[in-house]
Order: structure tokens, then C-alpha cells, then sequence
């Protein structure tokens, strides 16, 4: 089986989110499970070449391109994937890919990534590799499966290859005017008259990927249900109940090697579910390292996220006294929206010492978080999948979540499942049932038997990208 795999971001090269784990992960698991892979990502001016000996390839360098009605060039450069033979190629193009960050709110953010599905689909024409299955990740892929069946379909490489777009968060659409339709060289028939490249007058890349795309994937089983509904659908529901018979949830698998508590090189003391009681070192060190002074007995809270709208942080607000006023210690990493960076830095002064709001992104610390804390929040609005929550459980850091999406399919709660628990977790979308929720975790914490028993039940899941990986594998046959 021959697989391209597109996408905006990709560990450890360039990583924002849960796409960035999934693309660093998914792609070895494939291979790893008999398919030849080749993953396709921008070269970013902040991907460190050198580091990852990433080198140009010098019959691809200079390729002309006409789009957006700009004459254009790009090179492709090119390395393996760590741990497997899995190709990368990265577009270069200074001109759009040479910003502050991945994702931007320039004015030709449509051209950035238009400029990359087409010089992806033009490396494969050059590489001479028909791929079986070209598998495509959010909006800013979300083209590929149009162009394959209007402007590339005459190239008989691509005649078996068919597509599978996957959705990582329904929330990020790719809408852009009607102008861009010229920009993409697309048919403007496609769009006009509610076409279906047409999403509320806009040009929406994710809504064009749902109406072409052979098979349509999302992150978990319960966030594939939600989606369809108009309370978690954001405008997609009903184009995506139109395709309701192709739109499959598979769960993300998390990195087993990278997620490991027994060889984590980032944390002081290494533990498996038989040596649990060293964890404590880990919770003196996380605390020690964010200035916060040690308290036998008293549970540490840990939050490692985005600071956006979906996460869920403003339940926090009203109800920060009370959990404070709780016998817990609580340290946030995170980076996002101002009004909850400034949510978190007014609660640091108030509680100082107890309290700890790093805000920024550290990788390194994400790891002293999942291991040190005792409990880990997660009261997200919504969430396709979350890795975070499987990271804690594999750390035998116990989660607390809003029961949604990926954290419906992986948090069972101990309050509903005494012999299969292994978190917390609350249905309404409040800050009563999470300050209510955080309450019942912290007195179980006190019940040394129980509460290991649900350590333990976490770190024994299997979250392997290998289970997952073998249900991309059957949608991917299925397409044959
Ligand atoms: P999302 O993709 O919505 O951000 P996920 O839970 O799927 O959420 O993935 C988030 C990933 O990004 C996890 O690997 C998490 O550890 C990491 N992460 C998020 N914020 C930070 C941060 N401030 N510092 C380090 N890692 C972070």
C-alpha cells in the first residue's frame, strides 16, 4: 500500500498541536504495518534544516508554478522520518513560508496553502510515485481531492490513487472569499450557485475536501457522532450528514516511545505501574522547577493546553477561589488568547506560591506536568480527540474531563464504572459540575487504594499507534 500523507505540521519538525503528534506518529505506524509512505509538509522558516539534516534535492529545485496569478517557484527538500523509513518532503518557498509562525492572518494565507497542495501533488508527478491512497489532513488539504478529480485527472498516475481527508477540528474551515476560487485555478462553476466548493458565500478548502474526498476520517468515534449534530457541528453538520456513509472515527494512538513514564529522559525519576510510589519525586521536582514549595498529602492539578475557547479555561474563572481554597497546588502551561493568559497571570499573583501559570510552549515542562501532577485537567467545550488525557493516563496521572468527543472514548469514570474507572469526568458544560468533579477527585486522592487502582487501570491501556494504525489501514483498503 502506497500512502502520501499531507499535512500542514508534523513532529518534530514543526508541531502546534494534536495534527503535528499525529502526523509524527501515524505515518511510522503505517509503515511499520507493511505501507510505503511518503508524508508531504511546508518548509517553514522555523524548521531547523541542519538539525534534522534536511537537504535539498537538486533536481527538484526551482520548479515553476503559475497560481494566484503570480509567477512563482519552489524547491523540495527532503529527509526520513526518525525511526523508520518513512520519506518527508518539505516545499520550500521562502515568499510564503518564511513567517513567525505556521498558520497566519495574512492576506494570502489561501495562497500559502494552495501553493502547497499543488507543488505536493507536482513532486508526486515528479517522483513518478502513484500512491493507492493520498491522505489528507484539514483545511489546508482540503483541495487535494478536487484537484485529483478536475484539474490532475488527466494525469494517469493519480487514476487509482484516491483520497481520504481526515478532520482534526471541525473548528478550522479554511473560508475564504470568492476570489480565492480564481487564486486555486479551480472551475468557478464548482463554486457558483451553491457549488460544492460554496460554503455561506465563501470558499471554505474543508467544506470542498467533505464533498470530494473518497472517505472522510475524524479523530474519534464520538467526535465523528458529534459532528453531524448542529451543537458541535459549527455549520458542517449538515454537508457532513450528507456524507454520513463515508465518515469514519478512529482514535488517535499516542508516541508508546516518546509518552513512556519508564524512559522519559525529560523526567527525574522514572516509574512503571509496579514503582507508581516515585512518581512522587517527579511531583517534587515539577514543583521545585516552577517555584512552587512541596506538600505531602496535597494533590497537584496540572493543565498542559492551547489557551483557546474550546479548551474550556473560562469554566476555571468563576470557580478559581473555590478550588484554590481546596488542599491543591496548580500548574498551567499553556499559550493562546490574551484573556486567558491574563486569567492565569492574575490567578499566579493571587495565589502565589501555590499556583503556576507558565505561559508559553515548553515541551519539556508538558513532560514534567504529565508526570508530576497528581490530577490533570481537561473540561474542554469540545475535543476531537485530545492526546494530552492519554498521555496522563499512561503517567498514572488521573484525568479530570468534560465527557466529550476523544475524552468520552478513552476517560471512563470512576464514579459510573468503580471496577473500570480510570478518571473523572462530568457531562454538562459548566464550571459547577467541573468544580464538583475536581472535588470528587480530590477525595479519592485520599483514598490511597482506590485511587491506585485507578493509576493503574490508566497506565495499563494500550493507546499504541498500532491499533489505530491498522483501522487507517482497512478505510484505506476499503478505497481499493
Ligand atoms: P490540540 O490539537 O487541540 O491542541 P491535543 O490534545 O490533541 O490538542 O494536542 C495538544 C498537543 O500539544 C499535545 O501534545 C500537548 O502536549 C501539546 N501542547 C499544547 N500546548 C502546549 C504547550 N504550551 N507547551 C507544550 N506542549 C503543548
Amino acid at each position: 500500500m502506497k500512502v502520501a500523507f499531507l499535512t500542514s505540521e508534523c513532529f518534530p519538525y514543526v508541531k502546534t498541536g494534536g495534527l503535528g503528534d499525529v502526523a509524527g506518529a501515524l505515518p511510522k505506524a503505517l509503515y511499520q504495518s507493511g505501507c510505503e509512505v511518503k508524508v508531504f509538509l511546508p518548509l517553514y522558516g522555523g524548521i531547523k534544516v541542519q538539525d534534522h539534516g534536511i537537504k535539498r534535492i537538486d533536481e527538484f529545485s526551482n520548479i515553476s508554478v503559475h497560481l494566484a496569478g503570480k509567477d512563482l517557484n519552489f524547491s523540495v527538500f527532503h529527509t526520513t522520518l526518525p525511526g523508520a523509513e518513512v520519506e518527508v518532503y518539505f516545499i520550500d518557498c521562502p515568499y510564503y513560508y518564511h513567517r513567525n509562525l505556521p498558520y497566519t492572518n495574512d492576506s494570502d494565507e489561501d495562497e500559502r496553502f494552495l501553493l502547497f497542495q499543488n507543488a505536493s501533488l507536482m513532486t508526486l508527478q515528479r517522483l513518478k510515485w502513484a500512491p493507492d491512497v493520498i491522505h489528507c489532513n484539514d483545511w489546508q488539504t482540503g483541495l487535494i481531492p478536487v484537484y485529483l478529480k478536475t484539474n490532475y485527472a488527466w494525469d494517469r498516475l493519480f487514476g487509482e490513487s484516491r483520497s481520504l481527508l481526515s478532520i482534526h477540528n471541525i473548528g478550522y474551515q479554511g473560508r475564504f472569499p470568492e476570489s480565492t476560487v480564481a487564486k486555486s485555478g479551480l472551475d468557478r462553476n464548482l463554486y457558483l450557485n451553491a457549488g460544492p466548493l460554496e460554503f455561506h458565500s465563501t470558499f471554505s478548502f474543508l467544506k470542498s475536501g467533505i464533498m470530494y474526498a473518497d472517505k472522510i476520517s475524524t479523530v474519534s468515534p464520538t467526535y465523528a457522532r458529534e459532528i453531524q449534530t448542529e451543537e458541535y457541528g459549527a455549520g458542517m453538520d449538515g454537508v457532513l450528514r450528507s456524507r454520513s456513509n463515508d465518515l469514519i472515527g478512529i482514535l488517535n494512538g499516542i508516541d508508546i516511545d516518546l509518552w513512556n513514564p519508564a524512559k522519559d529522559k525529560f523526567i527525574k525519576s522514572q516509574y512503571t505501574a509496579e514503582t507508581l510510589e516515585m512518581k512522587e519525586e517527579n511531583k517534587k521536582n515539577l514543583l521545585e522547577r516552577v517555584n512552587i514549595e512541596y506538600a505531602e498529602n496535597q494533590p497537584v492539578l496540572g493543565i498542559v493546553s492551547r489557551l483557546a475557547g474550546q479548551k474550556g479555561i473560562n469554566l476555571l474563572q468563576p470557580i478559581i477561589n473555590h478550588i484554590m481554597s481546596l488542599p491543591v497546588r496548580f500548574v498551567v502551561l499553556g499559550s493562546g488568547e490574551e484573556q486567558y493568559e491574563q486569567f492565569l497571570s492574575a490567578a499566579e499573583s493571587s495565589f502565589e506560591g501555590r499556583f503556576c501559570a507558565y505561559l508559553g510552549y515548553n515541551n519539556e515542562l508538558s513532560h514534567l506536568i504529565t508526570a508530576g501532577a497528581d490530577i490533570f485537567l481537561m473540561p474542554s467545550r469540545y475535543e476531537p480527540c485530545g492526546l494530552n488525557q492519554m498521555y496522563s493516563l499512561r503517567y498514572g496521572t488521573v484525568p479530570v474531563v468534560r465527557k466529550t468527543g476523544g475524552l468520552a472514548d478513552t476517560v471512563m469514570d470512576y464514579h459510573e464504572y468503580y471496577e473500570k474507572g480510570n478518571g473523572f469526568s462530568f457531562n454538562e458544560y459548566s464550571s459547577a459540575a467541573l468544580l464538583s468533579t475536581i472535588q470528587r477527585a480530590v477525595d479519592i486522592y485520599y483514598q490511597k487504594d482506590i485511587w491506585s487502582g485507578i493509576q493503574r487501570r490508566g497506565m495499563l491501556e494500550d493507546f499504541s499507534w498500532k491499533k489505530s494504525a491498522e483501522k487507517y489501514l482497512d478505510v484505506y483498503k476499503s478505497l481499493m
